[in-house]
């Protein structure tokens, strides 16, 4: 099988695997374990952030960050094709009780002008306008590196109103190796950020979210709340720092075998997307002469996986697993399915 459809299908590595056999732990709900110690500090260290905490999931970092940041009948700022607001089950509405309000972004990056606009005024009328959320490399428009710029605009934009700006940065070192700019640029226009240990780089498990040693502090007590507290987990924390110590670089693989992908399907007829918008490692495409759900099936009979994204479209997502030979094959799939 070649599988295409997440960069979080990856396995451990042999280094992972034997760093977790050997992890020292001890119970984190105490704070005394010290891989997941030594984790968060490098965490913090490498997003430019005072404080980091270890969180079960991606999922998990964001609602935490959101119920930290904001309260019930507040809003919050973010884009509409956003993980927050599209891929998380109304979980910020169900659990911190914020009205989102969805801005259609570019290519996932939101205006200035158009954040500027969307936060409230003071009126009793208004629900007052509580948190920005950010994405980058922005999921659902395709893997798209929102440049530095743009974000850096909206944090100015946000530093003038007083309100803090969350990073979904679920794949922001995906954004930071294809754009040759440091983590650190990025999260500078951020109050706080969440990234994944378990997308491109590997480990099983496991996300961090960082920030000002305040927001933490009481962060930490939401990751309590919502059970998120765990024991001995430095077991799956050491696989986190294998994955930061080693596996950031690599990522650029994943995104040379995503523009191969892109550059061979570019030129068949009966699918439809630009492959100039293929910035790191999802290849999204419409097809035009079949149902995605065809599509989908024939390369599944083929031995290759995808993810249907909906309502139309069928999404390609390389990862450590797959390499050159396998985009090869995958696009003369595609080309006897189209043909
Ligand atoms: C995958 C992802 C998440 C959530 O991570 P999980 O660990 O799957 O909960 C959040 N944001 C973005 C942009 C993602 O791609």
């Amino acid at each position: 099988m070649i599988d295409l459809r997440s960069d979080t299908i990856t396995m451990p590595t042999v280094a992972m695997r034997k760093a977790m056999a050997e992890a020292e732990v001890g119970d984190d709900v105490y704070g005394a374990d010290p891989t997941i110690n030594r984790l968060q500090e490098l965490s913090a260290e490498m997003m430019g952030k005072e404080v980091a905490m270890f969180v079960p999931s991606g999922t998990m970092g964001n609602q935490i960050a959101v119920l930290t940041h904001t309260r019930p009948g507040t809003e919050v700022i973010l884009e509409a094709d956003s993980h927050i607001y599209y891929y998380e089950a109304a979980a910020a509405s169900v659990f911190a009780g914020i009205q989102p309000r969805p801005l259609a972004g570019r290519r996932g990056s939101m205006p200035a002008e158009l954040v500027e606009w969307a936060i409230r005024q003071d009126d009793i009328h208004l629900p007052p306008t509580s948190l920005i959320c950010l994405e980058n490399t922005h999921n659902r428009a395709g893997g798209t590196v929102v440049p530095l710029k743009d974000m850096q605009a909206v944090y100015e934009v946000a530093n003038r109103y007083k309100i803090p700006v969350h990073l979904d940065g679920a794949r922001i070192f995906n954004a930071s190796v294809a754009s040759g700019v440091p983590v650190k640029d990025y999260t500078a226009c951020t109050t706080s950020i969440q990234f994944c240990l378990s997308k491109g780089l590997g480990a099983p498990v496991g996300s961090i979210i960082a920030g000002p040693a305040d927001f933490i502090e009481e962060a930490r007590r939401w990751r309590k709340r919502l059970g998120g507290g765990m024991r001995q987990a430095g077991i799956i924390a050491a696989a986190g720092i294998v994955a930061l110590e080693t596996m950031v670089d690599r990522l650029a693989e994943d995104h040379e075998n995503a523009r191969l992908l892109a550059d061979g399907l570019a030129s068949l007829k009966g699918i439809d997307f630009n492959p100039d918008e293929v910035d790191t490692n999802i290849v999204i495409v419409k097809p035009t002469t079949m149902s995605i759900e065809q599509l989908g099936d024939e390369l599944e009979k083929r031995g290759i996986l995808t993810v249907v994204i909906e309502p139309d479209r069928v999404r390609f997502t390389t990862n450590k697993e797959v390499n050159r030979d396998d985009i090869e094959k995958t696009i003369t799939a595609v080309k006897e399915i189209l043909a």
